[in-house]
């Protein structure tokens, strides 16, 4: 068996962003699951001659880019996504404030007893100074998480995204 992936976190955190750079890095055949909804895409991603499947809650869609003018959060679509996978990354934005938003999406994944690998992303935009107050917030109120291995990325560069899969593959 391969790792099935869902990819949730709040709105604007990256999600979407996340998800092209993966498909945009490697082959990628998607489809629509048979029966479901158009809402319920998973696609088979094969990246570094591993094989994944990523469940969608971001928007993935058919055949190219995820097309998304605004996210509107949705409980039930992380609830489900986070149902079908036996790995979930949560995407944090450390650009803005870890939020009560953020802790609840953990708690869901905590609560369904799914494995977990924490993906820090916007690590771009954020400088020495700063990194050291997003690690502390990080410790302070995801410190119910520190199970979980925490990768910083940028899904917009594409850094960290090698070491992101790797956990993913450990916590699975
Ligand atoms: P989603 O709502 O979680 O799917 O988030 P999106 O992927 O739509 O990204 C929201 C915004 O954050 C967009 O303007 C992205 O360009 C930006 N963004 C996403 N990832 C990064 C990143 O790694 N670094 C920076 N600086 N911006 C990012
Ligand atoms: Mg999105």
């Amino acid at each position: 068996d391969h790792p099935r992936v869902a990819i949730v976190g709040r709105p604007n955190v990256g999600k979407s962003t996340l998800v092209n750079r993966l498909l945009g890095e490697e082959r990628v055949i998607a489809f629509d699951q048979p029966g479901t909804t158009r809402d319920a895409i998973e696609v088979e991603l094969d990246f570094g001659g591993k094989q994944y499947t990523l469940i969608d809650t971001a928007g993935i869609r058919k055949r190219g880019k995820v097309f998304e003018a605004v996210e509107k959060f949705s409980v039930v679509k992380t609830l489900q996504a986070i149902e079908r996978a036996n790995v979930v990354i949560l995407v944090v934005d450390c650009v803005q404030d870890i939020s009560e938003q953020d802790a609840h999406i953990a708690g869901y994944i905590l609560e369904a007893g799914r494995a977990l690998a924490v993906a820090v992303n916007k690590w771009d935009a954020v400088d020495e100074e700063k990194r050291k107050d997003v690690k502390r917030d990080l410790e302070r109120k995801l410190q119910f998480l520190d199970f979980a291995e925490f990768c910083q990325i940028s899904a917009l560069k594409g850094t960290g995204i090698k070491p992101l899969l790797k956990a993913v593959d450990i916590a699975f």
